[in-house]
């Protein structure tokens, strides 16, 4: 028999008893002045986590401290809905914030697939901090620099520019890549790509410091102490109280995938050099597949968060797939998909279009690569 909470996935087999306190773990803060919902910050693991607006009211109780039976009772004063229908609302709420590591009690046992995702994570990273930054977490902002007219206009401009470079560096991987004259310039591929992705973090660290957010950590991150890649903690942005500026931040990288690309791409179709023609194409090529995975809405990548940013959802993937999946599989909802309003369950729809439009997009370009790398024109 499925569990009750399994719609959520959130099984919890080990409810918080009725009777005893709750109260948030020592190492949250509450951020203030956080406008969508209520922002926490563990100050341990130095992560953010963004509850939704109905859950604004347990925030004071369990500051202090309260327990399961008295959140009951409230939720069934308040609402006036029977104390069956408010214990349902109160249990799924705090399963969910348990599970994220936020109460004092701590999470429930996880099965196969949190076991799996904790051995990824803990495949050895080495890090190599280059800056560091050890003043206390802010996020001042900066007042609008222009009208939201203008801030649009920027915006589109910048969205144009970005396509037609996609656009050159798809014609360059797609009709100049040619593997036989690349030879032993194939070397320079990875040194070029290290370079890009330090540009790529220098976008983000720029956006960082223009809104005034501070970058407590910047440096190069080796995957199994081998494979080096530059990363910049922006974690701090979620501090801001406007969405333009975490829109900025979140991609600045995504651009310099885009512009880098199409440099690459020009290098290509401008080069008279076959070798060097074969090796712009190879990196606009490379390029592409750096963007592809670093808007990937299926993975937390830079695109999913400007989605986060954009719509002032943190957990925005993880809602709307369970949203969608409720939807397909007709499984009964969760507390925040109940309180979600009309707007956001068409954002939740309109991220499932666009997940199923990407992952066509990736397989068309792949398909398209593969048949002209392979000469089957
Ligand atoms: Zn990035």
């Amino acid at each position: 028999m499925p569990h009750p909470n399994a719609a959520s996935g959130l099984v919890d087999d080990e409810q918080p008893a009725w009777d005893l306190p709750v109260a948030f773990a020592a190492e949250v803060e509450i951020v203030p002045g956080n406008n969508p919902g209520v922002l926490l910050y563990r100050k341990d693991t130095g992560r953010y986590f963004q509850l939704g607006r109905s859950s604004r009211m347990f925030v004071p109780h369990l500051q202090k401290g309260t327990t399961p039976r008295f959140l009951i009772q409230r939720v069934s004063d308040l609402f006036q809905v029977q104390e069956s229908a408010a214990a349902r609302t109160v249990t799924r709420f705090l399963s969910e914030i348990r599970e994220m590591g936020l109460l004092d009690v701590p999470p429930p046992a996880k099965g196969l697939r949190g076991r799996a995702a904790r051995a990824l994570a803990e495949i050895p990273m080495g890090r190599l901090v280059l800056v560091r930054d050890s003043s206390p977490p802010t996020a001042s902002g900066r007042r609008a620099a222009w009208g939201s007219l203008a801030r649009i206009a920027v915006g589109a401009f910048v969205g144009v520019i970005a396509l037609l470079a996609v656009g050159v560096a798809v014609l360059a991987a797609t009709r100049l890549l040619d593997v036989r004259a690349l030879g032993g310039a194939s070397i320079a591929i990875p040194l070029v790509l290290l370079l890009h992705l330090t540009m790529h973090e220098a976008g983000h660290w720029l956006a960082c410091r223009y809104y005034g957010v501070t970058v407590p950590e910047a440096g190069i991150a080796f995957w199994f102490w081998i494979l080096p890649r530059p990363y910049v903690d922006r974690s701090h942005a979620y501090r801001l109280n406007r969405r333009t500026p975490l829109v900025v931040i979140t991609t600045s990288g995504i651009v310099i995938d885009a512009l880098n690309a199409g440099i690459a791409g020009v290098l290509a179709f401008a080069a008279d050099d076959p070798t060097l023609r074969a090796l712009a194409a190879a990196v606009a090529y490379i390029l592409l597949m750096t963007l592809a995975h670093d808007i990937n809405p299926l993975l937390p990548s830079d695109g999913l968060h400007a989605i986060e940013a954009a719509t002032g959802q943190h957990a925005f993937r993880r809602r709307a797939i369970q949203y969608l999946l409720t939807l397909v599989l007709r499984l009964p909802s969760s507390h925040h998909h109940e309180f979600a309003g009309r707007r956001l369950r068409l954002l939740y729809l309109g991220y499932g279009v666009l997940s199923l439009g990407y992952l066509a997009a990736v397989a068309l370009l792949v398909a398209r690569l593969v048949a002209s790398v392979g000469g089957l024109e």
